[in-house]
């Protein structure tokens, strides 16, 4: 697998999924565009991890702001030449139930799981027409496959992302663009670290044995899949392979959606 000359842009790459498939899309020589929050040093090592042959570009665009996404995928075209794969990865979770659900929690999880996907897609696809060259890769989840009590925003967050996927894939069958999405089950990252404590603090458990009853409340297989594990799925996405594989998901849970 190699992607040398092909320029990639992950949203949410500054932690967690995001970083992994940087990282590993750097060791396949790509250039690397990473974005998301954080501080100076964990941008700083961001930027280390996801630079390869050649040194990663941080764009710090707000994934709930539409005019610096655009501007995000308009600077990697510029400085680099275009944009071969856009990851859409950026999120967040809110955990209450409906009727305690603050609607600005809402509004920022739409936001940036979802809308901000629509909108660098549509800044992307453009470029990647004219190229006849495109590997799309959202980042959805189990959750777009099932539900689970206090994730309204989430759940329908990842719902709407693989109904996304399905129409860009199809928009886009006869050129060479793919568009897919990648659904994992539980994976250790902050995102899911901060459940494992709320878990923890209320069950009156440690945080180890709280994130055993994580796994076991919803994945067979009990075991978290890893940042590694799904970049290397994202990276089979944008092989020869799987250039024929449009609007389909793959699933990484553990057997969580066979039940
Ligand atoms: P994480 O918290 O480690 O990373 C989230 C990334 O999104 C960070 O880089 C963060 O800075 C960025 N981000 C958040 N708000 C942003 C904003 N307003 N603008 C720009 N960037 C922003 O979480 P993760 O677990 O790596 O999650 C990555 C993706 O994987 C998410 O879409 C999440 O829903 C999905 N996912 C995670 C799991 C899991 O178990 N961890 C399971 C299924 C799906």
């Amino acid at each position: 697998m190699n992607l040398e000359g092909k320029v990639a842009v992950v949203t949410g790459s500054t932690s967690g999924i995001g970083l992994g498939m940087a990282s590993h899309f750097a060791k396949l020589g790509a250039q690397v565009v990473i974005n998301g929050l954080g501080s100076d040093e964990m941008i700083a090592s961001a930027i280390k991890s996801a630079s390869g042959a050649k040194e990663a570009h941080y764009n710090g665009a707000d994934m709930r702001d539409a005019d610096a996404i655009a501007a995000m995928i308009a600077e990697a075209e510029e400085k680099f030449g275009a944009v071969d794969i856009l990851v859409n990865n950026a999120g967040i979770q809110h955990v209450s139930r409906v009727e305690d659900f603050p609607a600005e929690k809402w509004n920022d999880v739409i936001a940036i799981n979802l809308s901000s996907a629509f909108h660098a897609i549509k800044a992307a696809l453009p470029g990647m027409q004219k190229r006849n060259f495109g590997r799309i890769i959202n980042v959805a989840s189990v959750h777009g496959q099932v539900g689970s009590v206090e994730k309204s925003a989430y759940v329908a967050s990842k719902h709407g992302i693989i109904g996304l996927t399905k129409v860009v894939a199809l928009e886009n069958a006869e050129q060479q663009i793919t568009c897919n999405t990648i659904c994992p089950g539980w994976v250790r990252t902050p995102l899911v670290e901060a459940q494992i404590e709320a878990l923890a603090a209320k069950e009156g458990v440690d945080v180890e044995q709280a994130a055993k009853m994580l796994l076991a409340e919803k994945e067979p297989s009990l075991r978290f899949a890893t940042p590694e594990q799904l970049a290397e799925t994202a990276a089979f996405l944008c092989s020869d392979a799987a250039s024929n594989m449009t609007g389909v998901n793959l699933t990484l849970d553990g057997g969580w959606t066979a039940r």
